[in-house]
């Protein structure tokens, strides 16, 4: 098993157990853990700032919630679960009947054994989610019930991380923090870009600009985006990661312009990746690529993930935990995540500088002898495709869509045509 995986599921397991939500205690302490691994900016922002169409609302912190049998027994214990409780709950300490507390009580009559997730943002309203089959225990009589929440003057609380590159144009990668006690949806995500985070910030030069947002859902992508009115067209490139710890293959949406080279660079990996995967219009609905989508922005971000969210039984219920989790399927996440970096990182024109006839590979101990290796056939490919279609016209990426290779076989070929002098970056040249 990666270890890369195993570490990334031990951050998902030491997150979990936080109650978050879009504002609060629960994301500063989230990104607080965050800060052992990354050096991220953390922004408070206060309540009431208008962003855009929205405001930023009252920030939201519980300590303790249960509903009370007569007998002193916690038949829901926001202790058992932090799903229990109306994410967002206004604070309430009442006695009442079985009727009355009937209509604040939520559960999945199709799922009787899981806590469902519920939230209540922007409407005020308080409430319990539980196990539908506790719910029919639940006897007449009369009930303590408690919300020992707050929702008053604060702010909203985000991460950033910026990673500067040989150019100041950007990469915008994004996850959500505020999903309380759930490991796919979406601690998977955030772990993820963590750990491409460190990947990113390991390597000796990178092209790009590098941010990383790890922000509340919706209100935070918002946030953001009035704060960085003004420089958000240094992004070139953006992923919203989301759901990657679960399920077999990849599902990739597309940017609302649909052919953005991150797009490209995104489908194309997916391709070479061996294993299912599904590639979606934009639609405006979904995670945080409706805002940075939306027309006065139209970036060019897409979203990636693994099954999508609410196509899998366990999504926004207590089934969602670090078990549901992999840490294979996260290593192959953040495998496919460097992947379209690289795809991002690595594209362009070459030309080659012997284009009369084949330059002779074997004199430069470039061609196969006897029985090489696996993949020599493959990479003696890569080699004669480079070499042919180098001419300054194709980038990498054209190459390997045209050769039927993957771009890190391009990449890798063009690499080692360039040291040994038979290859050079156009841009090189001037
Ligand atoms: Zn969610």
């Amino acid at each position: 098993m990666s270890a890369v995986g195993v570490a990334m599921h031990g951050l998902v397991t030491e997150l979990y157990p936080i109650c978050r939500s879009i504002t609060g205690n629960g994301v500063r302490q989230t990104l607080e853990i965050l800060r052992r691994r990354l050096p991220l900016q953390v922004h408070e922002v206060p309540s009431g700032t208008a962003v855009f169409d929205w405001t930023v609302p009252r920030e939201w912190n519980i300590r303790d919630a249960y509903v009370k049998a007569a007998d002193g027994r916690r038949v829901i214990d926001f202790r058992a679960s932090n799903l229990h409780v109306l994410n967002y709950s206004v604070p309430v300490r009442a006695r009442m009947t079985l009727a009355e507390l009937k209509p604040h009580l939520f559960t999945r009559p199709d799922l009787p054994d899981v806590i469902p997730y519920k939230t209540s943002y922007y409407k005020e309203a308080w409430g319990f989610c539980l196990r539908h089959r506790d719910l029919e225990e639940l006897g007449e009589g009369e009930y303590d019930v408690l919300i020992d929440a707050s929702l008053e003057a604060g702010s909203l609380t985000y991460g950033e991380y910026y990673l500067p590159g040989e150019s100041d144009d950007e990469v915008l990668l994004s996850c959500h923090v505020c999903h309380p006690s759930l490991a796919n949806d979406n601690l998977s995500a955030v772990a993820v870009a963590v750990s491409l985070a460190q990947a990113l910030a390991s390597r000796p030069s990178r092209r790009y600009s590098y941010r990383i947002l790890f922000i509340p859902g919706t209100i935070g992508s918002i946030t953001w985006l009035a704060r960085n009115e003004d420089s958000v067209s240094r992004v070139k490139h953006g992923l919203v990661l989301a759901g990657l710890g679960a399920g077999e293959g990849f599902a990739y949406k597309k940017s609302r312009r649909g052919d953005a080279p991150i797009d490209r660079a995104v489908q194309h990996v997916l391709a070479h990746v061996k294993q299912p995967f599904a590639i979606a219009s934009f639609s405006p609905y979904g995670y945080d690529e409706r805002q940075f989508c939306s027309p006065g922005f139209n970036l060019p971000v897409g979203c990636l993930m693994r099954t999508p969210h609410g196509q899998y039984r366990e999504y926004h219920t207590s089934a969602d935990d670090p078990g549901f989790v992999a840490p294979a399927a996260l290593a192959e996440s953040l495998e496919t995540c460097l992947r379209v970096v690289d795809v991002l990182e690595r594209d362009e024109r070459y030309l080659n500088l012997s284009p009369k006839c084949e330059p002779q590979l074997g004199r430069r101990g470039l061609y196969r002898t006897l029985g090489g290796e696996m993949d020599a056939a493959g990479r003696e490919m890569a080699m004669l495709w480079v070499l042919n279609q180098s001419d300054g016209g194709p980038t990498l990426l054209d190459i390997a869509e045209r050769a039927g290779l993957p771009f890190h076989a391009i990449a890798a070929a063009a690499e080692t045509l360039t040291s040994h002098g038979l290859l050079k970056p156009v841009t090189d040249l001037a």
